[in-house]
């Protein structure tokens, strides 16, 4: 079976990786209430300074409707009194430049008496048939017409005044024209303030058509359908933003103009508001830079202190855990600063474990000695730091009887006394070892040899006396080699404290025999 081994990902990646998200999602949240709170201000600043224009231009636009009305009527009253002439009315026109774009008298049958402009070529004679003629005929008061087109073809609005004669017969009408698609009273007080930004403003009169607008071609445009036109001509003054009939989105303040029922608005487009918010967020952007950059660095320095000692610890016990138990070598936990109370607890709980494994790894599980792989360490320490010391090679006699005749179980309990035994019996110094089987071992740390033959000696008549499960003596047979420098492995100590072990087999079990070099 094939294991998939997944793609790890660090820890210094993975910490660093969460302080950059959480600092781009903070960064990213204090940009976005910044430019929220800015925005907001921004767009009520453009109403309020949109609201106060069109304030102000309504009082402006009213003080010229009333100066118009005046003028109309100071003519209808000098008509009266029958002192009106072409001449008056040109020299009129003259010293009230601007007012009207042209100024006429009309009669009762609305046929024109006297009339000047500077532009119209209409002529004394002609007979007016729109409706605000007919209507100031009929009415027979002062009247401000909607946008209309004249006889000229002009669209224009008309400010008139009845005419009566001493016995207050009506006679006619003096009338006043604006002419909206060219330069007039409203567009010179208007146009200027047409703003680069797309500011502007525009008028509408009751019924929601344009009387004034920077583009002539928008003007007698019904626009009724805009919220704040509808807002505006019903007499309301505020600001707010809108879209137009032409689907732009503005910032709009209105102003209601009492005197004729029409509605000035100024508005700035909604779009002008994300320039200085761009520059805002670009500077934000430039000067939290370096902080950002400060936190990240300090982030992955952190993350790499956090890191390195968990590195370090998993590192070991990958080899601690492949080398150390499968080459059979003894492995010292890493030098590390333990200062991260986690890291520590690691560290401890790593150490303990490979402390108790490294003890289990050598112990036989039956008798609990020393077992075969702590043996063969042992003699190869031993052969590295001592000048002398014998090995004790021992065999149970016959041990294949007492399994035979009381049963494995009872065997096993043969071998626990015995090492029970061995580990009474032995020197501090000395270390008992299950060989294998039935075989054991003792390592006798001693530059005599006659020391390992008196407690091999010992041990024999222990264990003869010994008492055990089956009942019966036990008894054992023992072969001593000693250990010199010449020794280049340890096997050629082995064999010889095993053929003197055979050599005591051979000459009648339960005896001890030391091998001779010489
Ligand atoms: P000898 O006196 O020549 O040594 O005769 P022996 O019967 O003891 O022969 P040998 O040493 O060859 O016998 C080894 C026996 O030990 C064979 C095996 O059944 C037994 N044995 C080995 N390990 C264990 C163990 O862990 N438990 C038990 N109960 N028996 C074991
Ligand atoms: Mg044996
Ligand atoms: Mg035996």
């Amino acid at each position: 079976m094939t294991v998939r081994r997944q793609k790890l990902m660090t820890l210094p990646f993975i910490i660093s990786m969460l302080i950059l998200l959480s600092v781009i999602t903070t960064a990213t949240a204090s940009g976005y209430a910044a430019f929220k709170a800015n925005k907001e201000s921004l767009i009520s600043s453009y109403l309020e300074s949109n609201l106060d224009y069109a304030k102000k231009l309504s009082s402006d636009t009213d003080g010229i409707v009333s100066l118009m009305k005046q003028n109309v009527d100071s003519i209808a009253k000098a008509q009266e009194q029958g002192i009106m002439t072409q001449e008056s009315l040109n020299l009129w026109m003259q010293s009230n430049k601007g007012i009207f774009n042209s100024i006429f008298i009309a009669d009762k049958s609305r046929t024109i008496q006297l009339f000047s402009s500077a532009t119209s070529t209409l002529s004394v004679g002609t007979v007016l048939t729109s409706n605000p003629s007919l209507d100031a005929v009929a009415l027979k008061k002062p009247l401000i017409s909607e946008p209309y087109i004249g006889n000229s073809g002009r669209v224009l609005v008309l400010v008139s005044a009845p005419v009566f004669n001493e016995e207050g017969v009506y006679e006619g009408f003096v009338g006043g024209s604006i002419y909206l698609q060219e330069e007039n009273v409203l567009s010179r007080l208007l146009r200027d303030h047409f703003h680069k930004n797309g500011s502007y403003v525009y008028v509408v009169d009751s019924k929601g058509t344009i009387l004034f607008h920077p583009d002539p071609k928008r003007v007698n445009v019904n626009v009724l359908k805009n919220l704040v036109v509808q807002k505006v001509i019903a007499g309301k003054e505020g600001s707010e933003p809108v879209i137009n009939t032409r689907g732009q989105s503005f910032l709009a303040g209105y102003s209601y103009m009492e005197s004729t029922g029409w509605g000035i608005v100024s508005q700035t487009p909604s779009a002008i508001v994300n320039e200085p918010l761009k520059s805002l967020i670009y500077q934000m952007f430039l000067q939290s830079l370096p902080a950002c950059l400060l936190i990240v660095l300090c982030a992955i320095g952190v993350a790499v202190f956090i890191s390195i000692p968990l590195n370090k610890l998993a590192k070991f016990s990958e080899e601690a855990t492949s080398r150390g138990y499968i080459k059979n070598e003894q492995m010292k936990m890493p030098n590390m600063k333990l200062v991260i109370y986690e890291v520590r607890q690691l560290y401890q709980h790593i150490s303990n474990h490979l402390n108790f494994l490294s003890a289990e790894i050598g112990r036989d599980g039956l008798t609990g000695l020393a077992n075969r792989r702590a043996f063969d360490i042992t003699i190869q320490e031993w052969m590295q730091n001592r000048h002398t010391f014998s090995l004790i090679l021992i065999d149970i006699d016959n041990f294949k009887c007492v399994n035979d005749t009381y049963g494995h179980v009872a065997g096993d309990e043969v071998l626990k006394s015995l090492a029970d035994v061995m580990c009474k019996m032995s020197r501090e110094q000395d270390i008992c070892f299950r060989y294998g089987g039935e075989e054991f071992c003792l390592l006798v740390d001693s530059e005599k040899r006659e020391v390992a033959y008196t407690s091999a000696e010992q041990l024999r008549r222990a264990v003869e006396k010994m008492e055990n499960i089956t009942g019966e003596p036990i008894t054992i047979s023992l072969g001593i080699s000693t250990y010199e420098k010449d020794y280049q492995t340890p096997d050629q100590l082995i064999k010889e404290a095993d053929s003197v072990l055979y050599e005591a087999k051979s000459k009648g079990k339960n005896k001890t025999i030391v091998y001779n070099r010489y």
